[in-house]
């Protein structure tokens, strides 16, 4: 069976092609996808035939809403989809002053094990298909009735570790008739894979890279974040000089905040260190406190921004959203893992 979502228009083109359909065709079901139908039956403006002949060779994939959460603090939603063969993932919706954002997820749990987060705590289960990706914009959009004008790849999973997938999902929400969402208003965040990094800028695409690093030490970040064991600090920050010169884009370095281990004023001294030659901005992460891990927020957030920016580093500090909710990702995915009623 054909994953008829994950295709782009073009390749939905070839493949009517193969099967003598006019090129029209292709963008008549498209258009459909984008609407978010999920059978064939429904595209009436295809004959009878072709409808029959699609619902025999092809899937449309459609999540269902597992579990939905409201902040009553800031509107956030966050929403546990359900796949078709029974995995969960999550999505959140946030608002800003710049538009509506969704936080996407790029696979079923992850296999970076960082030790702050939920997400990683069971291992991968599995990629998400590019049509898997784009469903989450796609009914997000539908369910909470509200556009989407933004997309963060830091959801659950390592998007550069889905690489080929990512990139089809770019593509798509990217495509005019498909969500037709600019790559200046999509952001991909990463643990730091070194040579996916060199890869993705070799694309020369306009959208934000993320980077989260955590820790300026090796020491340090490799105690919390086992990608570095095998390449460190120095070469991930030589992987984002190359990436800068190359696409011109400014990486923001995240930092989640975490009590004795990243926050000491020698790491922000180290940290302006790093970034000197790389124009680039920090966001600091209040951490989320995870029910399994023994790692405390920092009590230092201010003190530690002060003093980056005594070193010049422009830094911001992400503001909380949705704390009412386990809006972080991987909770709620954890949480029904865990068969807590909610
Ligand atoms: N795998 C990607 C994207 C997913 S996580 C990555 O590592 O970047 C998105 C961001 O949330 C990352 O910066 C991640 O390190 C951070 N994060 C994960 N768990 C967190 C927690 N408990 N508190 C604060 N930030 C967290």
């Amino acid at each position: 069976m054909t994953d008829i979502k994950s295709m782009t228009l073009e390749e939905l083109t070839d493949w009517f092609g193969e099967r003598g359909q006019p090129a029209f065709r292709a963008r008549q079901v498209f258009r459909w996808l984008y609407r978010g139908v999920s059978s064939f039956k429904e595209m009436s403006d295809l004959p009878k035939g072709l409808r029959q002949e699609l619902e025999e060779s092809c899937f449309i994939t459609r999540p269902v809403v597992a579990r939905k959460q409201c902040s009553s603090l800031d509107g956030t939603i966050k929403y546990l989809w359900q796949l078709g063969d029974g995995n969960c993932i999550e999505t959140v919706l946030m608002h800003y002053k710049h538009g509506n954002t969704v936080c996407i997820s790029s696979q079923v749990g992850c296999r970076m094990g960082c030790a702050f987060c939920a997400s990683t705590i069971a291992g991968k289960v599995r990629d998400l298909t590019p049509a898997e990706m784009v469903d989450q914009v796609l009914f997000t959009q539908l369910d909470s009735g509200e556009p989407v004008s933004n997309i963060v790849l830091m959801g659950i999973g390592e998007p550069l570790d889905n690489f080929e997938t990512v990139l089809q999902f770019l593509r798509l929400v990217n495509h005019p008739q498909g969500l037709n969402i600019g790559m200046r208003h999509i952001s991909l965040s990463t643990c730091g894979l070194v040579e996916k990094i060199d890869k993705l800028a070799q694309c020369g695409l306009q959208l934000t890279l993320s980077v989260s690093l955590h820790a300026p030490d090796d020491e340090t970040r490799s105690k919390i974040m086992p990608v570095n064991r095998s390449v460190g600090v120095e070469k991930l920050m030589e992987a984002c000089r190359r990436y800068f010169q190359l696409t011109g884009r400014r990486i923001s370095y995240e930092y989640a905040m975490i009590d004795g281990v990243n926050d000491a004023d020698w790491q922000a001294d180290l940290l302006a260190d790093l970034l000197k030659g790389t124009p680039g901005h920090v966001n600091l992460i209040p951490l989320n406190q995870v029910e399994e891990s023994p790692l405390k927020p920092s009590r230092r957030v201010a003190a530690f921004q002060k003093r980056l920016e005594g070193h010049g580093v422009t830094v911001t500090v992400r503001r909380k959203l949705g704390g009412d909710i386990d809006a972080s990702c991987g909770q709620l995915r954890r949480k029904a893992m865990k068969g807590y009623r909610m």
